[in-house]
């Protein structure tokens, strides 16, 4: 059985089977996401301090 995620930034299918060493996860607030590349990883992180830094 395959299992697909969906990478959090740019919504790219990553076969979780497949590709288990070669994806990005990282638990934020709370949540495990996944991502495509260490890009993407980056990408959300700055845009999650980007909100932050809006809130305020
Ligand atoms: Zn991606």
């Amino acid at each position: 059985m395959s299992c697909f995620v969906k990478c959090g930034t740019c919504e790219a299918e990553i076969s979780v089977e497949k590709c288990v060493f070669a994806t990005y996860t990282k638990v934020i607030d709370g949540k495990e996401r996944v991502f495509c590349c260490l890009r993407c990883q980056q990408k959300f992180l700055e845009e999650q301090e980007k909100e932050k830094s809006k809130s305020r």
